[in-house]
């Protein structure tokens, strides 16, 4: 119970403690408050260079550009790492856009996504010469009509929604997973349909202030597989050189895979529902007929049955970068020629998000209490300082993240338990998991939390958003501060007429807070 997968990156455990780089969780904690979300600095840049390296011996060509999706960790430190290490950038918003002119990424490589886009945003975008990706109708003729009036270029690719019909696995994104990939791929509203783009690309071509640099594609992480990259490519190919074809033998300059690699550690888990495990669904039956027949047996055997339940993080890693980089690489190198065009020249493009910043961030959490209910049934709840409301970018994919006792690490797991965050609702983060003995004050660390979980924390419950720390080598930064109470509370205004309701009291308890 509770194999756990390799720590072969930025973390490590020494005497018994959990350590990112050389910095000791427990000291992290003891420094900064609990909780917090940390991140490695050395781990992003490693992982860049494995993207970058990987990419390039496959992509023979021509250059590689790695632009990892700005929303998986938007944080302005994190992205002048990226821009340090010579990335460019995946924005969708207008916020976005603006981390990347803060973060220093050179315009020509970032790319604009999105829909929909404002007015105000294509104006932006085109003045800085970024990339826009077209994806809707709409906004064709506006892109044109800002470039006339700003006299200027607008370089645009075209964003392309490839059917996947080599790849009918059931994808990771449906209900029980249990529905085929290229119809989930459907509900996804990125990129234009195949007859938009025939019948809209050539207008583009001729817009006189519009200049089509390439294409785009993103379907996201539907599967880990290498097979489903392979599909993807196929099918990508193949719509390239029917667009090109469209359009006279136009050859494209770039070409943007976009993102969905899997984490290393890939904290998906089709089972994971964080209200009861779904194993406990065959209780239903079982109670019903003890209900009927023999009620005083209902608890003692529904107990039996619950002590086979418990959720496990996965276990099998993802396949690597490597594996990624040579599916992709090799398949768009065999499949586009088939298909009329030349790849000699071309600038293949990437954006990693989860799979670039997964690995990179861990969440630390103090253990707050412990109920350790015997009857009508055992159930254990240890109940941290963190809370699901902070974790909601993992949540809605039914992560399960692996996860270690940051002061006990080494120590054997002996018990089941729930462990709680501190919000209102049930708030089971790691539903019936397998842990050690622990205790009131102990650590609790989640893994893989690098990619879509601090950038989706919200305020439930008025609570401020912990702190994020960056860590490089045995120094740790402060990289955005903890929420305070009035930072909760900035955003409301009370209107003159209920402000004379405020009952005196009240104003009492506030001064005296
Ligand atoms: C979200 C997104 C990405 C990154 O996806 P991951 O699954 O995190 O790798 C890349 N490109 C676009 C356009 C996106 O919307």
């Amino acid at each position: 119970m509770g194999t756990k997968q390799p720590l072969d990156d930025c973390l490590s455990i020494q005497d018994g403690h959990l350590y990112i780089e050389g910095q000791d969780c427990v000291d992290l904690i003891n420094t900064f408050g609990s909780p917090l979300f940390v991140f490695s600095e050395d781990q992003l840049r490693r992982n860049v260079r494995r993207f970058k390296e990987s990419f390039s011996a496959g992509w023979t060509a021509g250059p590689v550009k790695v632009m990892p999706a700005a929303k998986a960790n938007w944080n302005l430190a994190v992205q002048r790492v990226l821009a340090d290490e010579g990335c460019g950038c995946d924005i969708y918003s207008p916020g976005e856009l603006d981390i990347a002119f803060r973060a220093g990424f050179e315009p020509r490589y970032i790319s604009v996504n999105g829909v929909p886009k404002s007015e105000d945003h294509i104006r932006r975008t085109i003045q800085c010469g970024a990339r826009l990706t077209i994806d809707s109708v709409e906004e064709i003729d506006l892109i044109e009509k800002v470039a006339k009036e700003l006299a200027q270029t607008a370089y645009v690719r075209i964003r392309l929604r490839p059917t996947l019909t080599e790849f009918t696995d059931p994808s990771d994104f449906s209900a029980e997973g249990k529905v085929p990939t290229d119809v989930v791929a459907m509900a996804y509203k990125g990129g234009l349909s195949f007859d938009e783009v025939m019948a809209y690309a050539p207008r583009i071509m001729a817009m006189d202030h519009v200049e089509v640099t390439g294409f785009h594609e993103h379907h996201g992480r539907h599967s880990r597989t290498t097979a489903y990259w392979r599909a993807q490519m196929k099918a990508y190919a193949r719509e390239i050189g029917m667009v090109c074809k469209e359009l006279d033998g136009f050859k494209p300059r770039e070409i943007d895979v976009g993102g969905g690699f899997a984490i290393p550690r890939d904290p998906f888990n089709a089972a994971t529902d964080y209200n009861t495990p779904r194993d406990l669904n065959r209780l239903n039956k079982v109670s019903r007929i003890l209900q009927a027949v023999l009620p005083g047996k209902r608890y003692p055997v529904l107990q039996k049955l619950m002590e086979g339940v418990s959720a496990t993080p996965n276990q099998i890693p993802a396949p690597t970068i490597e594996e990624y980089a040579e599916a992709v690489t090799s398949t768009l190198l065999e499949e586009l020629p088939k298909h009329g065009v030349d790849p000699e020249g071309i600038m293949l493009q990437l954006e990693p998000g989860r799979s670039l910043h997964g690995n990179t961030g861990i969440h630390l959490t103090t253990i707050q209490a412990i109920k350790n209910a015997q009857a009508p049934l055992k159930w254990k709840h240890v109940i941290t300082d963190t809370t699901e409301f902070w974790f909601t970018g993992g949540r809605y994919e039914h992560h399960l993240h692996d996860y270690r006792i940051a002061n006990k690490a080494d120590a054997p797991f002996t018990q089941k338990v729930d462990v709680c965050g501190r919000s209102c609702y049930g708030d089971r983060i790691m539903p019936f998991i397998y842990i050690p003995e622990v205790e009131v004050g102990d650590i609790f660390a989640m893994l893989d939390t690098g990619a879509y979980q601090e950038v989706s924390c919200s305020n439930f419950n008025a609570m401020p958003r912990p702190a994020s720390i960056l860590v490089k080598g045995r120094d740790a930064h402060v990289i955005r501060r903890a929420e305070t109470l009035e930072d909760v509370f900035n955003r409301d205004v009370v209107p003159e007429h209920l402000v004379s309701l405020r009952a005196p009291e009240n104003d009492e308890l506030v001064k005296d807070r």
